[in-house]
């Protein structure tokens, strides 16, 4: 089975993850520019026990990032599973391609769609 590795930028905070995500996704919405500090998210989905975690992420509703560098690991607390920000995988570039833009409506005008990816104005139904 695939298994992908990953953490924070300080390395304070690691992850195992196996298996293929259920859905990945790249989000423009105002929270998801929030918590990343730039215009998008992409992130991808596992069932929670595909997931381990190593070290103690601080949280913020169920957002979770490094309490030390910041950097945003994702929402771990999801009933439908963890959702990782891939930008936190050791991999680079991971290979995992969106099968779904949300909240095109804020993706930056210079910023082309990702080819083949469901669009959707706001979020997915
Ligand atoms: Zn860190
Ligand atoms: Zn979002």
């Amino acid at each position: 089975m695939r298994e992908r590795t990953g953490g924070c930028l300080c390395g304070a905070v690691r992850y195992v993850v196996r298996g293929e995500p259920f859905h990945v996704g790249r989000c423009h919405c105002a929270d998801c520019r929030k918590r990343s500090g730039s215009t998008y998210t992409i992130y991808g989905q596992w069932p929670r026990d595909a997931f381990e975690l190593e070290g103690e992420p601080a949280s913020f509703r169920s957002d979770h990032f490094c309490p030390t560098c910041g950097s945003h690991l994702g929402l771990l607390d999801e009933a439908e599973g963890v959702e990782l920000s891939l930008g936190t995988l050791d991999e680079a570039p991971f290979e995992l391609v969106p099968e779904a833009e949300l909240w095109i409506k804020r993706r930056e005008p210079w910023l082309p769609a990702v080819e083949g990816a469901a669009q959707h104005e706001e979020n997915r139904h």
